[in-house]
């Protein structure tokens, strides 16, 4: 969650000679700048795989297939970092538009296996889950580049909600964990994130978000010690630095929280 609003330095644009973000004109509280939609090509090649065609908004899926066309190129394979609508509403849509198959994790797609190397016109993405915003997020590493198309699981500025019940505090620490594995092995060294700038120190994120999370439960613990009774309560006293617009998703991740700390005591 993060509540800073936008950020008038990230239009989105091309990150390498691989990748470039088009973005959605759908800022808000909980979407930063807008969704960040991701084309990725490996150079030379006509074929793209499109990360997260975004809501069902015409204007932009034409935005996107106009980038695509102007490279001469067309789309091969859409990816889906999980299914909240501001990423995944147009999926069908697009798949109308293109006739390019639609992966994700679960909802009736195809779905990816964890560890699956996908390869489109000599471009490798590698499948990594990371369940936690919600159960079917899954992240992309583009090997070539170093790396990790996050979705929500990690954003470019603030940090993000856990979308309980669907999803869950343990399984995103374990996904914190999973990206901080691949950070130390040098495998991804800067992430692509599903809303908000590119980020260029991957490891030195991840580790922010780690101890935010860490901070946050000491929070949430300390405010069920002295009395909080209901999410709303904890809400109250925990986020008091966020906007009140943004606490309804706050009080998901606090009913995440008092779940985790429910399960461990
Ligand atoms: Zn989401």
């Amino acid at each position: 969650m993060n509540g800073a609003g936008a950020d008038p330095g990230w239009a989105g644009g091309r990150t390498s000679d691989r990748a470039e973000c088009v973005l959605c004109p759908n800022p808000s509280p909980m979407t930063l700048d807008g969704t960040n939609t991701w084309l990725l090509a490996e150079p030379g090649s006509d074929e793209v795989v499109v990360v997260d065609p975004g809501p069902l908004d015409e204007a932009h899926l034409a935005h996107v297939l106009d980038r695509v066309a102007s490279t001469g190129r067309r789309v091969a394979l859409t990816l889906l970092t999980h299914g909240h609508a501001d990423h995944a509403e147009s999926a069908d849509r697009f798949h109308e538009l293109t006739g390019a198959p639609v992966r994700a994790v679960g909802r009736g797609h195809d779905d990816l296996r964890a560890g699956e190397s996908l390869r489109v016109g000599g471009l490798e993405v590698l499948v990594v889950p990371t369940p936690g915003h919600t159960s079917d997020s899954v992240s992309f590493v583009l090997p070539a580049d170093n790396t990790l198309l996050t979705g929500d699981t990690v954003l470019g500025r603030g940090t993000t909600v856990v979308a309980w019940p669907d999803g869950s505090l343990e399984a995103y620490l374990e996904s914190l964990h999973r990206i901080e594995a691949l950070t130390r092995a040098g495998g991804v060294t800067t992430l692509s994130p599903g809303h908000g700038p590119f980020v260029a120190d991957a490891a030195a994120t991840v580790t922010f978000y780690l101890r935010h999370r860490a901070e946050r439960l000491e929070q949430v613990r300390a405010a069920v010690a002295g009395g909080a009774r209901t999410a709303h309560a904890v809400v109250e006293q925990v986020y008091a630095d966020v906007p009140r617009s943004v606490w309804p998703a706050a009080e998901l991740s606090v009913q995440a929280q008092l779940e985790y700390l429910r399960e461990h005591p």
